[in-house]
């Protein structure tokens, strides 16, 4: 970075600091930045990668989050947020970023109606958990259908109940341990013969009481009256159909970070994420910061999406006064 770029009075085009994306990480950036005097530009996006509030706008009671004891609704949280980034000075524009520019300073960001150059960028972006598209998926989503055993296995209707999580992967064999704490019994359902959890995990789970796995096991529907009651599944390699009595489906098939914008501008890894230095959430663009889920393919938790969120406003304002 230029040791002589002139604060934004001055260079009024220039933003000190934009901020795509309005999830928890994204809001927390703003609130930070906003109460730092950068009056942060948010574009919270529209349509690419989930809607305006991000994941949570999707989901119904969180009750994980500090500070409310008795849970609140996943849109009335970010609703708050959204309110409280505003109250900080944070501007807001529901807008989806459609393409960047990282390779010369200022950065330019460009949404469907406006370019903006700025000296520092926050990514929190998120990513989107991969969905099976069952047919009656749509129906029955938060209606027995989740795709975050952490954040809705301990919810009432999955209680007692059996359960079952699609997935071959760490998260998903991980997933099926944790929702044993719940659930009366887990079934795994897997595509193949094979796990491609890690050895460690794959001996967890063939020992776990309550843990069946199905191989060549796809789910094709859920049934239910007013929530899940079942799945129905095929047999991979003899087409035939079954029905699993279960209350709850998981998928735990993977996230797609949003990240595809950013692709030959910042540095992935194979799967796709922003890779972050160390603790921080510098990117290998000096001046380009990613905060949240877009980042974090381990925790993808709301709190986590935040405090990250405070990390980038602040490394940001840092970055800025150097
Ligand atoms: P996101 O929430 O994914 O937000 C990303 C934002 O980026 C969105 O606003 C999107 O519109 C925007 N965006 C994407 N592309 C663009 C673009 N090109 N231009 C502009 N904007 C863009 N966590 C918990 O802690 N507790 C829970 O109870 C819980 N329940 C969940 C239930 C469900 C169904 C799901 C899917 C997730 C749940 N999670 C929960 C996980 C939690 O929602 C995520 O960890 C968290 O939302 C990540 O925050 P984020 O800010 O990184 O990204």
């Amino acid at each position: 970075m230029s040791d002589t770029i002139a604060p934004s009075s001055v260079q009024d085009n220039v933003r000190d600091v934009v901020i795509i994306g309005s999830g928890p990480a994204g809001y927390t950036a703003a609130i930070y930045a906003g109460r730092a005097n950068l009056h942060p530009l948010v574009f919270e996006g529209f349509q690419k990668g989930g809607i305006a509030g991000g994941q949570l706008m999707t989901t119904t009671e969180v009750e994980n989050f500090p500070g409310f004891p008795t849970g609140i609704m996943g849109p009335q949280l970010m609703m708050q947020m959204k309110e409280q980034a505003s109250n900080c000075g944070a501007e807001l524009v529901m807008e989806d970023v459609v393409a960047v520019d990282f390779s010369d300073r200022p950065f330019t960001i460009k949404s469907s109606s406006r370019s903006v150059q700025a000296h520092s960028v926050i990514i929190a972006t998120g990513a989107t958990a991969k969905r099976l598209h069952l047919p009656s998926e749509t129906k029955y989503w938060n209606r027995g259908i989740s795709a975050c055993a952490v954040c809705d296995g301990a919810a009432p209707i999955f209680r007692g109940v059996e359960l079952a999580v699609v997935g071959g992967g760490d998260t998903a064999v991980e997933e099926a341990i944790f929702l044993t704490k719940y659930g009366s019994k887990v079934h795994l359902l897997v595509r193949s013969d094979r796990l491609r959890a890690s050895k460690v995990m794959q001996e967890r789970i063939f020992k776990h009481p309550k843990i069946t796995v199905h191989w060549h096991s796809l789910p094709v529907d859920v049934y239910g009256e007013e929530i899940v009651q079942g799945v129905k599944i095929r047999d991979a390699i003899t087409n035939e159909e079954r029905d699993l009595a279960v209350g709850g489906l998981f998928y735990a098939i993977g996230h797609t970070p949003n990240t595809e914008l950013f692709t030959g501008q910042i540095e992935l890894d194979p799967t796709g994420y922003i890779i972050t230095k160390g603790k921080s959430t510098a990117t290998n663009i000096e001046g380009v910061y990613a905060c949240g889920d877009v980042q974090d393919h381990e925790y993808r938790q709301a709190i986590t999406a935040a405090g990250t969120g405070c990390m980038a406003a602040l490394e940001v304002e840092r970055w800025l006064s150097k």
